[in-house]
C-alpha cells in the first residue's frame, strides 16, 4: 500500500517564524486593552532566555553536542509552567513563541503560573533509550539553575512523555537532595503523577469543540472530524470524538494520510499505532493525497500536529465549519484573517489544548499537598474550568466583535498586565 507524505515537513521557509506570530497575536490585542496597553511591550520580550549546550556519550563511545532551551516568558503572575519538547526543528524561536503561548493560556484559564517552554533539537527516533536517558538528565542539569517547584515546572510536549517526565524528577531531586515531585508535571502515577493527565489535553479538546458546537448549532453527533497528528493530543481527541457520536473520517500522521467517509475505527487505529509506530498501512482506511486531505468536508478540523500547519492556500482550501486547535500556533495569522472572512470559526490553541496544563495544575496542587483526587473528580473540575474559560472568552468575543483567539488574548493579556502594573518595576 502507498502512503502519501505528511505536510509535517516543517523546514518550510515560506512560513512565518513562530515568534513572530506571536508577535502579530499580542499586536491585535492592543487596541483593546486601554491603559494596561501602556505595559504592553513586556509580552514582546522574554523575561529569561537560557541556552544550553547538551553533550552525551554516545551508545558508540563518540560524544555529541545538542542545543537546549528554556524559555520563561513572564513570571508576572506565578512561576513558570509550559512542556519540554524534543524535535528535529526546535529553534530559539520556535521555543520563545510556545513560551509566550504559554504565558497566554495559563492566563486565560486563569491558572496561578506564568509561562514557560523547553526544547531540545533532537529526533527523538534517532537515539536509544540509555541515550535518551542521558540527554535528559543532562539538559535537566543544565536548565537545573531556573527551573524548581515554585519556579518554573516543565511538563511533557511533542517528543516527550511520562518516561522524560520521570528522568527528569529524579535527575533535579538528586541534585537538591531529596525528592522534588512538583518539579515536573506530566510524571507516571507513582512518582506522583495525576490519574487524568495523559489524556487531559486531548479531552480538553473535546470539550472545547463541544461547546463551540453547542453555540453554533453543530452538534458532536454524528460531526465529520478530520485530525491532523494523532499522538498524545490527536489520538485521544479522536477516541474521544468517536466516544461521544463524532465521525473521525480523516486522520494524518508524520507517516501517512488516511481516510474512510465510513468514520475510522479509532480504537483499532491507536492499537495499529502501538504496534507499527504508524498509521501507515492501517487496514481500515485508504490513503488519501495531501491536498485531499486539507479539503475534505467536514464539521470539525483539528491541527494536532505541530505550529504553522494553516497556512493561507490551506485556509482558501478548507472546507470545516470550526477548526480547533489542539497543536500550539497550527494557524498562521494570515490564515486567521482568511478562515475569518469565510466564516469558519477557530476556536484557539490557547483555549483548545488547555485540558493539559490545566490538568498539570491539579497534578502540582496534588503534589503539594500529598493527597491524591479520584480521576472523576479530576476529569469534572477539568471539565468546569474549560467551559467556564470558554464561556468568558466567548462573551468576550461577542462584546468586543472580535474573534475568539483575540478575545482570549484579551483576557489573557489583562490578568498578565494588571498583574504586572500591580507589582510594579523594580527597581
Ligand atoms: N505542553 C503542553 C502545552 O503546550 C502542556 C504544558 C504543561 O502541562 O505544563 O500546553
Amino acid at each position: 500500500m502507498t502512503t502519501h507524505h505528511s505536510s509535517l515537513s516543517y523546514l518550510d521557509p515560506s512560513r512565518p517564524e513562530p515568534w513572530a506570530s506571536f508577535i502579530e497575536q499580542i499586536d491585535r490585542v492592543a487596541p483593546h486593552l486601554g491603559p494596561l496597553s501602556h505595559w504592553l511591550e513586556t509580552l514582546k520580550r522574554p523575561k529569561r532566555i537560557l541556552i544550553v549546550d547538551v553533550p552525551i556519550v554516545r551508545d558508540d563511545g563518540s560524544i555529541a553536542h545538542y542545543e537546549g532551551y528554556r524559555v520563561q516568558h513572564n513570571l508576572s503572575r506565578g512561576p513558570g509552567k509550559g512542556g519540554v519538547r524534543f524535535h528535529p526543528a526546535v529553534t530559539l524561536n520556535e521555543v520563545m513563541a510556545l513560551s509566550g503561548w504559554m504565558t497566554v493560556k495559563n492566563a486565560a484559564l486563569g491558572l496561578p503560573y506564568g509561562g514557560a517552554k523547553g526544547g531540545v533539537r533532537i529526533d527523538p527516533r534517532g537515539f536509544s533509550r540509555a541515550e535518551l536517558e542521558r540527554i535528559t538528565r543532562r539538559y535537566t542539569s543544565e536548565i537545573g539553575i531556573v527551573i524548581g517547584p515554585d519556579r518554573d515546572i516543565p511538563a511533557p510536549d511533542v517528543g516527550t512523555n511520562e518516561q522524560t517526565m520521570a528522568w527528569m524528577m529524579d535527575t533535579y531531586s538528586v541534585n537538591v537532595g531529596h525528592t522534588a515531585s512538583g518539579v515536573v508535571t506530566g510524571k507516571p502515577i507513582a512518582l506522583g503523577g495525576s490519574l487524568g493527565r495523559q489524556e487531559a489535553t486531548g479531552r480538553g479538546v473535546y470539550l472545547a469543540a463541544r461547546e463551540a458546537g453547542l453555540r453554533m448549532d453543530v452538534p458532536i453527533a454524528g460531526a465529520r472530524v478530520v485530525i491532523q497528528g494523532f499522538g498524545n493530543v490527536g489520538g485521544i481527541a479522536a477516541r474521544i470524538f468517536r466516544e461521544n457520536g463524532a465521525r473521525v473520517i480523516a486522520l494524518q500522521d508524520a507517516e501517512a494520510t488516511i481516510a474512510n467517509p465510513a468514520g475510522i475505527d479509532v480504537p483499532a487505529a491507536l492499537a495499529h499505532v502501538a504496534s507499527h509506530g504508524s498509521l501507515s498501512d492501517f487496514p481500515g482506511a485508504e490513503p488519501v493525497s495531501e491536498d485531499d486531505f486539507w479539503q475534505l468536508e467536514c464539521e470539525y478540523f483539528v491541527p494536532a500536529a505541530l505550529e504553522g500547519q494553516v497556512t493561507p492556500a490551506r485556509a482558501y482550501g478548507l472546507r470545516t465549519k470550526i477548526v480547533v486547535e489542539g497543536a500550539n500556533g497550527p494557524t498562521t495569522p494570515a490564515a486567521d484573517d482568511i478562515l475569518r472572512d469565510r466564516y469558519i470559526l477557530v476556536i484557539p490553541d490557547v483555549l483548545a489544548n488547555a485540558g493539559g496544563v490545566t490538568v498539570s495544575y491539579f497534578e502540582w496542587v496534588q503534589d503539594f499537598s500529598s493527597f491524591f483526587w479520584s480521576e472523576d473528580e479530576i476529569n469534572a473540575r477539568l471539565e468546569s474550568i474549560m467551559v467556564k474559560a470558554f464561556d468568558a472568552i466567548w462573551r468576550t468575543a461577542q462584546e468586543r466583535r472580535v474573534s475568539i483567539r483575540t478575545a482570549a488574548f484579551v483576557i489573557a493579556c489583562q490578568r498578565v498586565l494588571a498583574a504586572r502594573e500591580q507589582r510594579g518595576l523594580y527597581p
